[in-house]
């Protein structure tokens, strides 16, 4: 009788030792895109994607997975690293995990092309009209010196902000909420462009979902 219940303590405690470990285990997985892998094509083709989404996008994620293992980053989510882990390994992998989040889910092969409701006139009041807007968008982007990102991002009261970040910034890092990003990593576009910045930029606006775009807007 005794030997039996000290087996079923074991048990238990094996049970919540599991269950623990599985908590602080917790991965971040590389998403599902909602579109096929050529689909983006011939703005974005199927080769980068493999190479953009399939390798350098999976190994940000792979090399956080490894870098916060028994750190007390390992429970938090993208959001929370990105806020609070100082300039460094984990908070680079990190800041591009959700940043490719944010550029590939934000993107569609039949996207709403154009802004619609709060989103289409908070666009109007900031920057004048929607063309104004991706005329000085396209500026910020093409004149990021080396690799980085250009955003779109709002206060919480709704103002919109276009901000450039080196390496793998992310406006969420001093208090904005990101909305669509753009990355000008030259892995991003060299298959397909080479050298042509400015010509990646313009296809862009091409697979832009402003539908995922006024949707997070909706929910800052
Ligand atoms: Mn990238």
């Amino acid at each position: 009788m005794k030997r039996h219940f000290l087996l079923s303590a074991l048990l238990l405690l094996s049970t919540a030792i599991l269950a623990v470990s599985a908590q602080n285990a917790r991965k971040h997985e590389l998403p599902k895109l909602p579109y096929a892998l050529g689909a983006l094509a011939p703005k974005m083709s199927q080769e980068t994607l493999e190479y953009h989404y399939g390798k350098h996008y999976k190994a940000y994620i792979d090399n956080l997975n490894t870098l916060i293992q028994d750190t007390p980053y390992a429970g938090m989510s993208l959001e929370e690293i990105v806020v609070k882990a100082p300039n460094g390994p984990i908070f680079n992998n990190a800041g591009q995990s959700l940043n490719h989040q944010l550029f590939f889910l934000g993107m569609s092969p039949a996207p709403q092309s154009q802004p619609s409701g709060a989103l289409a006139e908070a666009i109007n009041k900031e920057f004048g009209s929607f063309d104004r807007f991706k005329a000085q968008f396209a500026r910020a982007a093409a004149g990021i010196f080396g690799s980085g990102w250009a955003w779109l991002a709002t206060d919480k009261a709704g103002n919109l902000r276009i901000t450039t970040e080196a390496n793998a910034g992310n406006p969420l890092r001093y208090g904005l909420i990101p909305l669509m990003g753009l990355d000008v990593w030259e892995h991003s576009y060299y298959i397909d462009y080479r050298n042509r910045r400015a010509e990646y930029i313009t296809n862009y606006w091409d697979l832009v979902d402003w539908k995922v775009v006024g949707q997070r807007y909706d929910r800052r």
